[in-house]
């Protein structure tokens, strides 16, 4: 049987970044991908992904969004290839709201670059933008545009060029971990390594069955909208944002880099499984978005020019899952979604890689123990 330091399950966003760290790292590596390179059936395509550092979510983020951000910036450099955009970002709504209050609480606890601005000060600076007199927008310097087709080929071709394997159309069927290692089994053959790392995304509560991880899969659209302004929508004048009014009108959107300015929303439709996802378009998903866009933006037409769907892999607390599974420690399992993971995958790959050949992760994990939602046994 053939044996490798680390198998890493799945090389989508995160199991890609894994792949090109434990490599370089000098591990012998071995990833295996159900689908082909950069597909489009899981969570990581659709052309753009957000990356912002006064962090909604919590301050418990940033170090972590720092870290992959200057990833990203060296991956760029070294490879010559497009893979970030700093546009800076605008998150909008009212002042209580979430989205406002909590880039604000982080930016303060923090002491982040940030600045409030009101609707008139919105409307001088970026007249793409149509706030109400109850929002504000919290402006973040620090935000912009990851290309996440690109950042996963080009770590997919740097781990190659590290000594990786990457097997693609290669499902892992089941895995056994003792204390020695871990054997894991696909229609091609059976590997034995000293780590595994799970990366399988919108897949892994079913890859870690035995976890039962309470892992909500959630099928959303992105659509993009043609510019009828170019000189306010592209990059260079239009800045990433997040819009929240209220719990069910929260958008978000990307600049026009030639495909239109894509919109989505961050509800979408439950299904108990990737493969039962609804893929179909339907005039419930266009129609909310359609109206926000013809609310709240300038400088685009009405109706979107070309739509796709996507997964979201969702934790109960919408954090994510970056540790070691609680009863097999040479099992590290990865779940960084709940629709704001992709601007992660950079440190995450980093971080699992580390995990597996049993080193420091370099990062205060505690918060995104995967163990966390295993009921505690009863005191009584
Ligand atoms: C519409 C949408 C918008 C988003 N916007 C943003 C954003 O703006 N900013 C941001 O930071 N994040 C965003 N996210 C979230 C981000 O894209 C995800 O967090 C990230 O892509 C997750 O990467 P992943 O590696 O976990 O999953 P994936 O990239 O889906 O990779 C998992 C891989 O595992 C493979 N796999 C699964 N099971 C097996 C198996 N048994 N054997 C072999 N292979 C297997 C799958 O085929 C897949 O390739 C968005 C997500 C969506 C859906």
């Amino acid at each position: 049987m053939v044996t490798y330091d680390v198998v890493v399950v799945g090389l989508g966003g995160a199991g890609s970044s894994t792949v090109y760290h434990a490599a370089r790292s000098g591990a012998r590596t071995l990833g295996l991908e159900q689908f082909g390179p950069v597909h489009p059936h899981g969570s990581s395509h659709g052309s753009t992904r957000i990356y912002r550092t006064a962090y909604l979510e919590g301050p418990q983020y940033v170090p972590m969004v720092r870290r992959a951000q200057q990833l990203w910036f060296s991956l760029q450099e070294a490879s010559g290839e497009r893979i970030v955009r700093k546009t800076g970002g605008l998150m909008i709504g009212r002042p209580e709201g979430p989205t406002v209050a909590g880039a604000k609480a982080t930016a303060a606890a923090l002491s982040l670059e940030h600045a409030i601005l009101s609707p008139s000060e919105v409307a001088d600076r970026f007249p793409q933008f149509v706030l109400n007199e109850s929002e504000v927008a919290l402006w973040d310097p620090n935000a912009g545009v990851l290309f996440p087709e690109t950042c996963i080929r080009v770590h997919s071709a740097g781990a190659v060029d590290a000594g990786a394997e990457l097997h693609y159309g290669e499902a892992v069927q089941r895995w056994n971990a003792d204390t020695e290692g871990v054997t894991v089994r696909t229609r091609a053959g059976e590997y034995r390594a000293r780590s595994l790392v799970v990366t399988a995304g919108s897949w892994t509560a079913g890859v870690v069955a035995d976890l039962a991880l309470p892992l909500e899969i959630e099928r959303q659209f992105m659509l993009w909208f043609p510019p009828t302004d170019l000189s306010t929508t592209g990059p260079e004048r239009m800045p990433v944002f997040l819009w929240d009014r209220g719990p069910d009108e929260h958008t978000y959107g990307i600049p026009n880099f030639g495909d239109g300015v894509k919109v989505g929303s961050w509800r979408g439709k439950i299904t108990p499984r990737p493969e039962a996802a609804d893929r179909e378009f339907h005039e419930s998903d266009a129609a909310p978005i359609r109206g926000f866009v013809a609310r709240c933006l300038r400088g685009v037409g009405a109706r979107e020019s070309t739509h796709t769907s996507c997964l979201y892999t969702n934790a109960p607390d919408r954090h994510f899952l970056i540790g070691r599974h609680p009863s097999h420690p040479r099992v590290v399992v990865i779940s960084a979604c709940s629709g704001h993971g992709f601007k992660f995958t950079s440190v995450i790959g980093e971080i699992a890689a580390r995990l597996a050949r049993h080193e420091e992760p370099g990062f205060d994990l505690t918060p995104f123990d995967p163990a966390r939602f295993r009921p505690r046994p009863s005191t009584a």
